[in-house]
């Protein structure tokens, strides 16, 4: 549902949409539209200068660090009208994760010495919390860091690392002490992933995309004064991070420009002569994803415009995940159901990625991206907290249970 927003809300509206036409290239916005999940990291950058270059690119930051003062209206206008006009997500672990973390929890000179790099997009970030056997039990994790003189020195591994293999650098979570509650002894440190000692192993996915890693430490000395917050009180800072992680999953208005696909599609496949848009059955499980999305606009804005705003969102936005990560899931799914067999033949290939660049003329261009982003997105219910865990903290927070 469209909200109506005063003039100077709309006349904000306008220059962000001359703005998105001037500066975002349409190669990349095909990229994203024709639903490349391994988007390059050149791509990434280039974005995310243009909108370096016209202050935009950590707008929910403090103004003081680069950010602007936007009321929560201007901040929804501007991802809505981002995200409907396909260009890349923002950089996630840095602008949307480290940044608030470092205003904070960061001492002054961390501030001065990390923000900058974040924001000019020089510092490219990844996230090392999960381990082999610490997920959704993240405090249990093991990989160790040992204070020695004005260092740390770390050793163990992380997995399920995203973009570790383009980013510059890692913030992470470390073990520095087993003796008390596994939340407590939780530290996070900050470090350049070309410190000697760290090793980044590819783990290629069902679809065959290089999204994520496994990142192993061998005596890897990080110096003392890259810590983020106290010796051994880092879990309060984690859960900080995991709520900024959390509320960014939902992307209502990117499932908008994903539903605008699935009926282009359905439009253009011919099935017994008929655009697939015709047949009433498959119109019809359109039109109720559609209703549940339209369902879950309206929910999105009204947390995001009670009083507080978004910072005032505690399980509501684990609320939003759910129902946000299904619905992705769900019209993918309808996107491969669209298009039948040529998404089977995508993926009945020995190997994926070829099919993925041969899929002879005939079929709908660009059938392999969808089919990958069919399997890619399976992973939106498990990461930032899977839906089972945002479950518990739905319960206990709102149920009382
Ligand atoms: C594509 C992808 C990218 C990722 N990127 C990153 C990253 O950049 N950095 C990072 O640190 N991590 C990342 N992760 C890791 C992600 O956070 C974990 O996969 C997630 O927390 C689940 O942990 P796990 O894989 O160990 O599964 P487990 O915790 O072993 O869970 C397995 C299953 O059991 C269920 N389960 C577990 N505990 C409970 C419970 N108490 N109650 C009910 N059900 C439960 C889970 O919901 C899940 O279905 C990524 C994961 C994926 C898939």
């Amino acid at each position: 549902m469209d909200l109506t927003f005063d003039d100077e809300i709309e006349e904000f509206r306008r220059e962000v949409l001359t703005f998105i036409r001037e500066n975002l290239p349409k190669s990349i916005a095909d990229k994203v539209a024709a639903e490349r999940m391994d988007l390059p990291k050149e791509d990434q950058l280039r974005w995310h200068k243009a909108l370096y270059d016209q202050g935009w690119a950590c707008h929910s930051w403090p103004p003081q660090y680069g950010g602007q003062d936007w009321s929560d209206a201007n901040s929804y206008v501007f991802e809505r009208e981002i995200a409907l006009a396909n260009a890349p997500r923002a950089l996630v672990y840095g602008v949307g994760m480290l940044g608030p973390t470092i205003i904070e929890y960061g001492t002054e000179e961390q501030k001065e010495r990390f923000l900058p790099s974040i924001a000019n997009g020089e510092a490219m970030w990844c996230q090392g919390f999960s381990e082999p056997n610490a997920g959704s039990d993240l405090a249990s994790l093991q990989c160790k860091a040992v204070l020695d003189g004005d260092d740390y020195i770390i050793n163990g591994t992380k997995t399920w690392t995203s973009e570790g293999h383009i980013a510059d650098c890692m913030f992470g979570l470390f073990r520095t002490d087993s003796s008390g509650k596994k939340q407590q002894g939780i530290t996070v440190l900050l470090f350049d992933l070309k410190t000697p000692g760290i090793t980044i192993t590819p783990i290629i996915t069902f679809e065959g995309i290089h999204e994520v890693n496994q990142v192993f430490f061998d005596d890897v000395r990080v110096p003392a004064i890259n810590r983020l917050g106290e010796h051994d009180s880092g879990w309060g800072v984690a859960k900080f991070m995991l709520g900024l992680e959390r509320f960014g999953t939902a992307e209502v208005s990117r499932s908008l420009a994903s539903l605008a696909r699935l009926k282009s599609m359905a439009g253009d496949i011919q099935e017994n002569g008929e655009p697939l848009i015709n047949d009433p059955q498959f119109t019809a499980k359109i039109a109720e994803i559609e209703i549940e999305l339209r369902a879950l606009e309206i929910t999105e804005q009204r947390f995001l415009f009670q009083p507080g705003g978004a910072d005032a969102m505690g399980a509501e936005a684990s609320m939003l995940k759910i129902r946000g990560t299904e619905i992705q899931q769900r019209i993918y799914e309808l996107m491969v159901e669209a298009l039948g067999l040529d998404a089977h033949l995508a993926i009945a290939e020995d190997d994926f990625n070829q099919a993925i660049n041969s899929i002879p003329s005939g079929k709908p261009e660009g059938t392999g991206h969808v089919t990958r982003a069919y399997f890619n997105f399976r992973k939106t219910s498990i990461y930032a907290g899977s839906n089972e865990i945002q479950k518990t903290i739905i319960a206990k927070a709102v149920m009382g249970l």
